[in-house]
């Protein structure tokens, strides 16, 4: 059944992740530390990741049924995190 998630948040929710795509690419790319138009990427990624989360929580809360899937969900992918995740793998931090 389709219910009533707001779907005038998917706009922001898209332009968001495209932000934090690029925080991560960059980071990557220069690391942490490096500063560019006076912001480090540690800094410019963090505010990435706080705008993102802000619109999903508002994606997620406008419909009850859609917060309960997403909750689900959340939980299905921290039992592929503890078995399949980067630590679990013994990969690295870039950083
Ligand atoms: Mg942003």
């Amino acid at each position: 059944m389709i219910k009533d998630i707001n779907v005038k948040y998917l706009t922001t929710v898209i332009e968001e992740c495209a932000e934090v795509i690029q925080a991560c690419t960059k980071t990557q790319r220069f690391g942490l530390g490096s500063t560019w138009e006076g912001s480090s990427n540690f800094e410019k990624l963090t505010a990435e990741v706080g705008d993102l989360l802000c619109v999903l929580d508002k994606l997620v809360k406008s419909d009850t049924y859609a917060s309960q899937l997403v909750e689900q969900s959340k939980s299905a992918k921290e039992v592929k995190l503890q078995l399949w995740g980067p630590e679990r793998r013994g990969l690295k931090s870039e950083q």
